[in-house]
């Protein structure tokens, strides 16, 4: 049977999409991210496409050839050889849909054959098959990770996708022997009274030994995703939207506790994405996390000691210098430098900040969007003070 693919769209229903949507490079916090193939079947009610006017995108369609979408990705402003972290389909689609896979393996192999070192970071809860854990196991330059979401929700109306075909395909991929890639236990969007229970926790730490590291994390809730919510009937989740993950106080520390008494197997537990990324492969966290130091107390003492050792706080000149080919920064501020994090303002977007946060690996933080002690860059919904 030959490999399937999905259509091209005409360069006239390319215009016809929402601005953002037609941006198929873009930075996230956790790495440079291309997605030009859009479209998903799985109907996540919490899904991130509705904040890119592309919920009723249900079929995957691509905005143009593979070839041409990893040319605009090496040759994008933020993109560094070896140093930048990738994303690959992470906001519009699954990269292991039946029509996706063949277009997610032709980047891979295009950016391996280039000889790229950079982490590659994969999100899905898709079905995986031995073929995909031996394509992946051919890639000989890319720091490839596997990540496995998870949220153990039952309701269809929230969740059609049946969360036991991501187990499969973990375990899969995991118990896979020599394999060069590493895999993570995405265990999200974790929701209270949805799939909080003490049953889901200690499913959870069971399933935690499936993947090299775990980490957990909330909801975006963000006004469309609301809306969406409200409009179809769907229980709230909350009584207010946020800008970052929601992930309220009391649920993080239920979560710590049962994993401390968690299988002597089990994987690692990290709060953010990128720390897990880098310790599955001996790295330190290219976030710059470590300056928030109570972010670290959950983290192996090896991981520890390698963030540590990789630690420098910039200089305000480091920090113009690393900005300096980014017409955007033009007006960047530096306005306080910390063992922590470096404040900046006059950036229209988040992007470049999360180019300078990985050029630098260290946290820059957005004067008007200040990140508050012991939240960990979450949301202030579910904290105690949290106008503190
Ligand atoms: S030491 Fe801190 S910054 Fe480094 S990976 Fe662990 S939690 Fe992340």
């Amino acid at each position: 049977m030959s490999a399937r693919h999905v259509p091209l769209l005409s360069a006239d229903a390319v215009a016809a999409l929402p601005e953002r949507a037609r941006d198929v490079v873009e930075y996230r916090k956790s790495g440079l991210s291309l997605n030009h193939i859009q479209g998903c079947p799985l109907d996540c009610a919490y899904c991130i496409r509705h904040t890119y006017g592309l919920w009723d995108a249900r079929r995957p369609r691509a905005l143009m050839s593979d070839a041409e979408a990893v040319e605009r990705l090496v040759r994008h402003r933020y993109f560094r050889p070896h140093a930048t972290p990738l994303q690959v389909f992470n906001r519009a689609t699954d990269p292991f849909l039946p029509d996706v896979r063949e277009h997610l393996f032709a980047v891979l192999s295009d950016l391996d054959g280039r000889e790229l070192t950079n982490h590659v970071l994969v999100i899905t809860r898709a079905h995986l098959n031995v073929s995909d854990c031996e394509r992946l196991n051919a890639l000989r330059h890319l720091k490839m990770t596997l990540l496995f979401t998870y949220s153990g929700i039952d309701d269809k109306r929230i969740e059609p996708h049946p969360s036991q075909a991501v187990v499969k395909s973990m375990r899969l991929t995991t118990a896979h022997a020599s394999r060069r890639y590493r895999t993570i236990f995405y265990w999200r969007p974790l929701v209270p009274g949805l799939n909080d229970t003490a049953a889901h926790l200690a499913r959870a730490a069971v399933l935690s030994r499936w993947a090299d590291a775990t980490v957990f994390t909330g909801l975006f809730y963000r006004d469309e995703i609301a809306d969406y919510y409200r409009a179809s009937g769907l229980p709230e989740p909350y009584e207010e939207t946020a800008r970052r993950k929601i992930v309220p106080e009391t649920l993080e520390g239920r979560i710590l506790a049962r994993f401390a008494r968690r299988p002597p197997d089990a994987s690692p537990l990290f709060r953010k994405t990128s720390c897990a990324v880098s310790y599955v492969h001996g790295l330190p966290d290219y976030n710059g996390h470590y300056g928030i130091r109570e972010l670290c107390d959950i983290c192996p003492a090896a991981q520890l000691g390698r963030c540590a050792q990789a630690h420098q706080v910039p200089t305000v000149r480091q920090l113009h210098e690393a900005a300096a080919d980014l017409p955007e920064a033009a007006a960047m501020r530096v306005t306080e430098i910390t063992e922590r994090a470096a404040q900046i303002d006059g950036f229209p977007s988040e992007q470049p900040r999360y180019f300078l946060q990985h050029r630098l690996a260290f946290q820059i933080h957005d004067a008007a969007h200040p990140h508050r002690q012991r939240r960990h860059g979450r949301a202030e919904v579910g904290w105690e003070n949290a106008n503190d």
